[in-house]
């Protein structure tokens, strides 16, 4: 029997191999000989032809890897699709729909069960305790405050070599006896051990009670196939919604199911309550589980001895068996796109497997993307709304806080602390909350203790010697970092340029906020929660965890806290610098504005107490905080695609962002322009309805010392967009040279930094 075979090569087309005396499925992994070497890759087809040349010529497969396709049916035809929308050959897509242990990338290891952590024995509530216990040990008070933010433990190796602790602080810590030394079990199962109860009954509204009979319906085929986009307001019950319609699809109807969901990791509450219902038949795709977890995790599925799936982005490829439903919760978020190759859009595939299988697929978010609101308004979705929250409960009322304002109030704050980024108004309502003993949750989306150090003499700036960008002053670690490329140096004492020591850190991050709410809050049990305080595997959850056992009085963080959390005692919500996001170089940065601002207010008041939101702006009069501040998604909606019409960006056409990247500057200029020429070329003599706009320097115009340059191409036909991105791909000739170039192609992209 001749197959076709696709190999992990960067080579458009299948090769012809020969299945020596038997016959294998499609899907099925084989190694086979490719001119010296041996390589991996999957049976896509039988053959159509006899190869095209010499039948004597036609290799046997060296080896036939398995004895049932591990790539089921559905999923190579999306596969396929994925490999022709964004132009990339199917052998590499195939590697990215398996496990790691399947395409090669590591074997199945039996990973060290415990590592040594540094854990809290005691807390410290007050600043008093705190200085009483640490006097002038400064060293070990951040050690202990560390700790407290990282849930109350950290990995002992971490500490010492990626944070700067000397086994010295770390012992002094244990000799205090504020805490020990411990083994902790590495790769529990954090959902196993958390409470599965669901709050306790509940009754549909009616809108809830709408939406669940037209998802049903759905699923046995009687209202089409189109997709199914549901918009309901924060704390409106989206998730009851995607339960019920999993009670239909896999409890009444026997059928396997997906659930996406933007970030396992802080989603604990959303897994929690599938678990509740579901018990043993889901399968958690947590990015933390080990490579062998993975793929039991994914063997179970493919078995069909669990039958739901749950996970981030690349879930959209789990095996599951008779797909009869796909849940795509906060559709918007910029994570379902994946930021290296293949880079596809985990909605789209959702979208095409649900068409490819007949299953039912459901969009959810309080704050569609606006590509999704106008397939929705265009009629290519079909739309449902949950217009109000559960049980009658109000959304919460948002105040604003003028920060260019500069009355009395706000001088005598100044006065007191030029630095002071809370608000006295602000500063007045979390004390009435901690009286009252109830959460309040502050929202800042920059880490950091300072964005940018800066000498006030010369007015220089510093920045990263690999990137166009300002370093971050981390306070804890005392360093200065870089974001992007993780480079560290020592803060500066003198000015290299103008010897100056009068050196200002600036641009208020997580970290100094954190210090102004200890210092102005000293009873306040805090938690901060940023990229930098969940380095451990389990830090979320365990900060989670705490907000949630009410052990935490103020959660502050950055958008990792805005998302999909349901607290009924957080009453306020504070939004330190709603400015953060606007003024970035991209066309979203509205819409990512209104929908952060939504989404963190929407976690206030959703107990019987209600709540309030205090946003703290200088822009209070744009829209995207106005209509955020009234609640107002379709306001805010109609306004942005609007202002998208000049120029014309996404919903009203496709976007595709090719950027090149090199080591040198002057190779990097030679050969964008080359690229952007060639791409003129093919769509002036093929007539192709595209238009090109560049090259111009990336709005970071320099990340890990390579330089980027890009171009972007404009459509309404993705066909022609298609064919535009297979010429560019296939036929351009592109060679990487000494200065180690590089050609990335990302169509439909979320952001253009
Ligand atoms: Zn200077
Ligand atoms: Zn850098």
């Amino acid at each position: 029997m001749l197959v076709e075979v696709a190999l992990p090569l960067p080579i458009p087309r299948t090769f012809t191999y020969r299945v020596p005396g038997g016959t294998a499925l499609p899907g099925t992994r084989v190694r086979v000989v490719f001119g010296k070497r041996k390589l991996m890759g999957w049976i896509v087809a039988p053959a159509t032809g006899d190869g095209g040349g010499d039948p004597a010529k036609i290799r046997d497969v060296d080896a036939l890897l398995e004895s049932q396709p591990s790539i089921t049916t559905d999923v190579l035809d999306l596969c396929r699709w994925l490999s022709d929308y964004y132009v990339l050959p199917l052998g590499q897509v195939l590697k990215t729909a398996v496990p790691a242990v399947l395409s090669g990338g590591v074997g199945i290891d039996a990973p060290s069960k415990t590592r040594r952590v540094l854990r809290l024995t005691r807390e410290l509530l007050t600043l008093g305790e705190r200085e009483e216990v640490f006097g002038r040990a400064q060293r070990q008070r951040e050690l202990f405050e560390l700790l407290e933010n990282t849930g109350g433990s950290a990995d002992a190796a971490h500490l010492v070599s990626q944070l700067g602790f000397s086994h010295v602080i770390i012992n002094g810590l244990v000799s205090r006896g504020v805490a020990e030394i411990a083994e902790e079990r590495v790769d529990r199962d954090p959902f196993s051990a958390m409470p599965t109860a669901l709050h306790p009954s509940f009754t549909l509204t009616d809108a809830q009670r709408d939406a669940v009979r037209v998802l049903s319906n759905a699923t046995r085929g009687k209202e089409g196939n189109q997709p199914i986009l549901l918009r309901g307001v924060t704390g409106s019950g989206k998730t009851l919604v995607y339960i019920e319609l999993l009670k239909e699809v896999v409890q009444r109807q026997g059928r396997g199911a997906i659930v996406l969901v933007p970030e396992i990791a802080l989603t604990p509450q959303t897994v929690a309550r599938f678990r509740a219902v579901f018990g043993d038949v889901i399968a958690v795709l947590h990015s933390a589980l080990s490579e062998g977890e993975r793929f039991d995790a994914w063997r179970m599925l493919r078995e069909g001895e669990k039958r739901i799936a749950i996970g981030a982005r690349s879930a959209v490829f789990a095996p599951v068996r008779d797909l009869g439903a796909i849940v795509i919760d906060e559709e918007h978020e910029a994570s379902y796109k994946q930021s290296e190759s293949p880079r596809y859009h985990a909605r789209e595939l959702a979208i095409i497997r649900a068409q490819l299988t007949g299953a039912v697929c459901l969009l959810g978010s309080a704050t569609p993307a606006l590509e999704s609101w106008h397939n929705a308004k265009a009629g290519k979705y079909k739309l449902l709304e949950l217009p109000v929250r559960v049980e009658g409960r109000p959304l919460p009322p948002v105040e604003v806080v003028d920060l260019r304002r500069k009355d009395a109030n706000v001088k005598v704050a100044a006065a007191l602390n030029p630095n002071a980024s809370l608000s006295p108004r602000l500063v007045e309502l979390i004390w009435d909350r901690l009286g009252k003993n109830e959460q309040t949750i502050l929202l800042l989306n920059r880490r950091g203790y300072a964005t940018f150090v800066q000498c006030r003499s010369c007015g220089e700036v510093w920045h990263c010697p690999n990137c166009n960008v300002s370093l971050t002053f981390h306070r804890g670690r005392k360093r200065l970092v870089c974001h992007y490329c993780l480079h560290e140096e020592s803060p500066p004492s003198v000015c290299p340029r103008c010897m100056s020591q009068d050196i200002s850190f600036k641009g208020v991050g997580t970290e100094q906020v954190e210090r102004e709410v200890i210092e102005t809050f000293p009873q306040a049990r805090i938690a901060r929660m940023d990229v930098d305080t969940t380095s451990a595997k389990w830090a979320h959850h365990d900060i989670l965890g705490r907000v949630e056992r009410g052990e935490v009085d103020i959660l502050l963080g950055t958008q990792m806290i805005a998302k999909g959390l349901d607290f009924p005692g957080v009453t306020l919500v504070g939004v330190v610098n709603a400015d953060v996001a606007m003024n970035l170089p991209d066309f979203r940065a509205s819409e990512r504005t209104f929908q952060l601002l939504t989404q963190v207010a929407g976690r206030a008041g959703r107990g019987e107490k209600g709540g309030a939101v205090i946003v703290q702006t200088s822009l209070p009069n744009h829209y995207a905080i106005k209509c955020a501040l009234e609640h107002d998604y379709i306001g805010f909606a109609e306004r942005e695609i609007e202002d998208r019409k000049g120029p014309r960006y996404p919903p009203h056409l496709r976007l595709s962002n090719i950027i090149i990247s090199g080591t040198e500057e002057r190779a990097t200029i030679a050969e964008v322009e080359k690229a952007a020429a060639y791409v003129n070329g093919v769509i002036a003599s093929n007539r192709w309805p595209v238009t090109l706009t560049g090259p111009a320097p990336a709005p970071i115009d320099r990340i890990r010392g390579r330089w980027r340059w890009h171009f972007l191409l404009r459509s309404e036909s993705a066909k022609a967009m298609g064919l535009v991105l297979r010429s560019l791909q296939y036929r351009y000739e592109f060679k990487a040279g000494p200065a180690e170039l590089r050609l990335v192609m990302d169509r439909d992209p979320v952001s253009l930094l």
